[in-house]
């Protein structure tokens, strides 16, 4: 008997890339993200195509990541470059990427020393071990963060951020964080304790929606942290790398303001745009803070992490850095950011029904909904504001952030266009026709 080659399954009729991609998921992915039903399979620049063929254009940069856009060729060259001589050789050797990016993240800020890591939330882990270890011997170890604040899904993360949401089930919750309402120095000044080790803020708040510290404030901050021997650190893993259209946020809010030369805080976390896609956080720490040569405080064996500051997400970190410099995209983001606030602030104005209000500076922006009840095209879903907005957004072919119940986040590539910019705003202005 002649034996029956076995014969391929034939193709379904209709095959549904999107339902399959999304079963996997549902049968072997833990479920902590409520996910929108889009799945991605390539991007160019600042637009993304879905498993359909659909093309959107992706004002969201997956979370303020995606400094340069999707597969820029550059960042393509060289993660193939660095990949073809070393990936990985781990923290007990020396090699020249991390050196490199060091000195070049430290020459964009001011004299002092980096640690890298591999998350935004594992860069802040880092600086609450800086101020125990500060405060130490003198029995401090609070760190004092903002009502609203957002630092990380970590149990450090956790306690630190100052929302109940991220918290709700998994107390006990790590003691030694309070939170205290942001952009108010005088409920800060109220809150220290002799126990109190450090103050950690956004320079920009992200995650609830986009609200920027005052100049007061962040040099209010400094003053209270000067006369009370206390740590300023500034979580600029959303807010930093060139979104606000300087380098770090504080600079910008600062910009102009009498005093405010030479502001620094004593430590900053960075993540998110810094590999540009590829995960990499670090903390910068000052030279010296309250007469301590801070930068050394962490000294051999105090900290570590295997994977932080590979040679090949250092080189592609370097590469995300000299291409924002050459191409001057902190410019863009503060000009072609200003752009796209006014072209809100007008539909704030025009649509006065459905928006509340534009917010943020550079390419950190949000517009605010008013109450789903108020908005005719939202009130028949019991869906959230934001999530009805970005999904009609989505349908229109367009990628944003949503924030809480009612705001909705702008954070696109560092070199986003003018022309993609009126194309979103645009896009924007058709959906927002339909529902009010
Ligand atoms: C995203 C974010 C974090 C956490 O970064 P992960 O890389 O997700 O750990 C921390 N702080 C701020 C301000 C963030 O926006």
């Amino acid at each position: 008997m002649k034996e029956l080659l076995p014969l391929p399954p034939p193709p379904p009729l209709v095959h549904d890339q999107q339902a399959t991609v999304r079963a996997l998921f549902d049968r072997n992915v833990v479920p902590t993200y409520g996910r929108f039903d889009l799945a991605f399979s390539h991007g160019a620049g600042s637009y993304l195509w879905d498993v359909h063929g659909k093309r959107y254009l992706d004002l969201g940069g997956g979370i303020a990541v995606c400094s340069l856009g999707h597969a820029h060729p550059e960042i393509t060259e060289a993660l193939v470059a660095q990949s073809r001589k070393l990936v990985h050789i781990s923290n007990l050797y020396y090699h020249e990427p991390q050196g490199r990016l060091a000195e070049a993240l430290v020459n964009h800020l001011a004299p002092g020393k980096m640690f890298f890591a591999n998350s935004g939330a594992e860069a802040n882990e880092g600086l609450y071990k800086l101020a125990r270890k500060f405060g130490h011997d003198e029995g401090r170890f609070e760190v004092l963060t903002a009502v609203n604040s957002f630092h990380g899904r970590t149990l450090g993360g956790i306690a630190a951020t100052g929302q109940d949401k991220v918290k709700k089930g998994f107390e006990p919750i790590i003691p030694g964080f309070r939170h205290v309402p942001f952009n108010d120095l005088a409920a800060m000044r109220a809150a220290l304790s002799p126990a109190t080790a450090a103050i950690l803020i956004e320079g920009i708040q992200g995650e609830i929606g986009v609200t920027p510290a005052t100049p007061e404030y962040l040099l209010g901050l400094r003053q209270l942290c000067d006369e009370h021997r206390v740590l300023l650190f500034i979580d600029g893993v959303q807010c930093g790398h060139f979104r606000s259209g300087r380098f770090q946020s504080f600079q910008r809010i600062l910009e102009g303001i009498p005093g405010a030369e030479g502001f620094l805080p004593d430590g900053l976390s960075m993540a998110k745009s810094l590999g540009g896609g590829f995960p990499i956080g670090a903390f910068w720490v000052r030279q010296e803070a309250h007469g301590v040569p801070l930068c050394d405080l962490l000294g051999p064996g105090t900290h570590g992490t295997t994977y932080g500051g590979t040679p090949l997400g250092c080189a592609v970190a370097l590469k995300v850095l000299e291409i924002i410099d050459r191409d001057h995209l902190a410019d863009n983001a503060r000009h072609t950011g200003a752009f796209l606030r006014d072209g809100l602030d007008h539909l704030v104005q025009r649509f006065p029904g459905v928006l509340k209000n534009a917010r943020g500076l550079g390419f950190m922006l949000a517009f605010e909904l008013q109450n789903r009840e108020a908005i005719p095209g939202f009130a028949s879903s019991d869906k959230v504001a934001s999530l009805q907005m970005v999904n009609r957004l989505h349908a229109a072919g367009l990628l944003t952030i949503p924030s809480g119940t009612q705001r909705v986040r702008l954070l696109p590539a560092l070199n986003l266009g003018r022309a993609q910019a009126e194309e979103g705003l645009a896009i924007i202005e058709r959906v927002l026709q339909s529902v009010r």
